[in-house]
């Protein structure tokens, strides 16, 4: 499989009066070429900051200590803010949880696809306005033509995330990064946008990392899966064998609080404990203090990331010869 996007090792700081917290240490994961890699974890288990460090968008007190994001063999993290507003938008687009505060209030929806379409393909005024009639079509909005002059409020959150989805495809990314794109959407309209999201980039031959903290949308829609704990990668696997056979405990905990896939909605709240503090981070195997499974190695020892099976990986001293451990 070819790589799209490479992630190697990075890592990212924020710099608060409380110290520094790591929201992301020692990341790596690639996409492939029209697959749909899933993040998942709780919320503070740095996904989000994955993402945005990928598109450059860490605000202060943050930034990019370390690593390497490979986009089609180019590293984004040496590339200057000019260079990186060409790949924005154009060639990885991003669509958030709540279109509302990603739409700008005061023009209509359709001026604001145009505009991209515009900035990025140098239409006309009048084919950008085309276009978009198009895509709003396309993405299964009734009456594109009457929506184009509708202003975000006055469409419900289905609609808007279906017009952040048209503004997003409108330059035909090559990756979609999608944020809990359907975290805000009750389940019907939730599944219509997952539904759209796979058949738009099926056609368009976009590759997609989704982040969540929803097995369902993950079980739904992910190719590939990794799952993230305290800023670290503790799995990383395809999604049958996630669900089939995940090997981390934490994972294992996931899975086992959701009797039912699609009765999901607050699965990770359900193990035991909370995501320790990143300014307060446990020694040894972050997890730790919430494992079932800890022994003392756990607790003075941190696991590597260490490939298991063919194309699995788990951050766990349970899955490691006790020879090795006691050398690291
Ligand atoms: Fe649990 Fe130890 Fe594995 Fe960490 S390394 S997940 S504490 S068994
Ligand atoms: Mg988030």
């Amino acid at each position: 499989k070819q790589k799209l996007l490479e992630v190697r090792d990075l890592q990212t700081h924020f710099f608060t009066e409380d110290g520094v917290i790591p929201s992301v240490d020692g990341v790596t994961f690639d996409v492939h070429k029209g697959e749909t890699l899933a993040i998942v974890g709780e919320s503070g288990c740095g996904k989000s900051v994955t993402s945005l460090s990928i598109m450059r968008l860490v605000s202060e007190p943050g930034k990019i200590m370390r690593g390497q994001i490979l986009f089609e063999g180019k590293d984004l993290t040496k590339l200057s803010e000019r260079e990186m507003r060409s790949i924005r938008g154009n060639e990885i687009a991003m669509i958030f949880q709540e279109p509302l505060t990603s739409l700008n209030p005061v023009f209509t929806v359709g001026d604001q696809v145009a505009e991209v379409l515009r900035l990025h393909q140098k239409l006309s005024r009048k084919q950008a306005k085309e276009r978009t009639i198009q895509l709003l079509r396309k993405v299964g909005i009734p009456r594109s033509d009457k929506v184009y002059d509708a202003y975000p409020h006055e469409l419900s959150g289905g609609m808007r995330q279906r017009v952040m989805i048209a503004m997003a495809l409108s330059c035909n990314p090559k990756l979609l990064i999608a944020d809990e794109p359907t975290t805000a959407l009750d389940v019907t309209i939730q599944a219509q946008i997952l539904r759209l999201m796979r058949e738009l980039t099926e056609e368009f031959h976009t590759s997609i990392m989704l982040i969540t903290h929803d097995l369902g949308v993950v079980a739904e829609m992910a190719d590939r899966v990794i799952v993230m704990y305290a800023g670290q990668v503790v799995e990383k696997t395809d999604v049958f064998t996630l669900f089939k056979s995940p090997k981390h405990p934490y994972t294992q905990g996931l899975l086992n609080s959701t009797p039912k896939i699609h009765e999901l909605k607050d699965e990770l709240e359900s193990i035991e404990g909370t995501v320790p503090p990143p300014s307060n981070m446990p020694k040894g195997c972050r997890f730790h203090p919430r494992c079932p499974h800890a022994t003392a190695q756990c607790v003075k020892h941190e696991p590597a990331l260490k490939e298991v099976d063919l194309g699995h990986e788990v951050r766990c001293w349970l899955y490691e010869d006790a020879e090795e451990a006691v050398i690291s």
